[in-house]
């Protein structure tokens, strides 16, 4: 029997543990997980915030094809040294939501990473149509970006008009790539609302317009605010400038937090207010995603810090799963 390896979180530490190799079903395929990119929820589980049960993590993930074959989900041949980007948010295709195409809110959805094991392992088993074939050419270490540049991709189609001041709140890895895809889907004047100082001076240095709250990056003009924290901080900073945000403005949400959202009925009503909720991506954005990072790795490489082998300490991948110092932590697997 071949004996393979998964990083496990106890909810303490990490671990690696063998697990025997399970032989490729019809209709999947194999795929070694080459890069890791760290994420919000990641830090939510490291923490303990939102830790269920021992899992492997990693749900931004690329890898190589090396056994199997298939067609993706753009409807491209898969063979093996394919190089693809995991779409972990499997959905069943069968339930109401998924036969209205509103596949990001399937009602039996598997988040793998996040709730099964996810690409912190030697091997994973995919269906083919969770996988998406990256050009040849493209930078290996933007393969795992595609699962968060697509969180704004879908966000920012939520907006009715580009030509607005968008407002991006949070420069956490869905906040700061949904700062550069802004600029690439049309919206021409781009401000981040940033708390931490840290976080802020390292935006600053890349060149970023970034505030430290919501009323200072506001005027009077109608405007688009994309919200991609949502936890109570962000949520209180959309409150307490709630009476400043001008008449007609669009508010769309997409971080999640198990806060309440109260907002003064009279101000919603008589400012016309639009507040949207975004959850995830279908595979459309989940594609234009990869077309955008493809055709702009140089925009998108500048928030990449790449960590090469760091999975031979893992003592030491807990504090960099935690460590905010960075914009966008992209790890090696293997
Ligand atoms: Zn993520
Ligand atoms: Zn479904």
């Amino acid at each position: 029997m071949i004996i393979l390896w998964k990083i496990i979180f106890d909810g303490k530490d990490f671990q690696k543990v063998v697990t025997p190799d399970e032989p490729l079903r019809q209709g999947f395929v194999k795929i070694k997980p080459i890069f890791y990119s760290v994420c919000g929820t990641d830090k939510s589980i490291v923490s303990g915030k939102w830790f269920s049960r021992p899992i492997a993590l990693g749900h931004e993930i690329s890898g190589y094809v090396v056994e199997g074959s298939g067609t993706d989900m753009k409807g491209e041949r898969l063979e093996k040294g394919d190089y693809v980007a995991l779409y972990p948010n499997y959905y069943c295709g069968e339930c109401i939501e998924c036969k209205y195409g509103n596949y990001n809110a399937c009602r039996n959805k598997r988040m793998i990473g996040v709730r099964e094991d996810g690409g912190l392992s030697e091997y994973m088993i995919v269906e083919p149509k969770f996988l998406l074939k990256l050009p040849k050419d493209m930078r290996e270490e933007l393969g795992p970006l595609v699962e968060p540049t697509a969180v704004g991709v879908h966000a920012l189609k939520k907006f009715s008009d580009p030509r607005r001041r968008l407002v991006i709140i949070g420069l956490g890895g869905t906040g700061s790539l949904a700062y550069e895809t802004a600029h690439l889907l049309g919206f021409s004047d781009v401000t981040a609302v940033e708390k931490s100082d840290k976080k802020l001076k390292i935006a600053r240095e890349l060149g970023l317009k970034v505030f430290h709250s919501l009323t200072e990056a506001i005027d009077d003009e109608p405007i688009n605010i994309l919200d991609t924290v949502g936890d109570e901080k962000s949520v209180a900073e959309i409150e307490s400038a709630m009476d400043r945000i001008p008449a007609g403005s669009e508010i769309v949400i997409t971080g999640l937090g198990s806060d309440i959202l109260k907002f003064h009925r009279d101000v919603l009503i008589r400012r016309e207010l639009t507040v949207k909720g975004s959850i995830i991506y279908n595979p459309s954005d989940f594609i234009e995603a990869s077309r955008l990072l493809y055709t702009h790795q140089r925009e998108y490489l500048r928030l990449v810090t790449k960590v090469e082998d760091r999975l031979s300490n893992l003592n030491e991948l807990k504090s960099l799963i935690l460590d905010d110092s960075n914009i966008k932590t992209v790890i090696r697997i293997q």
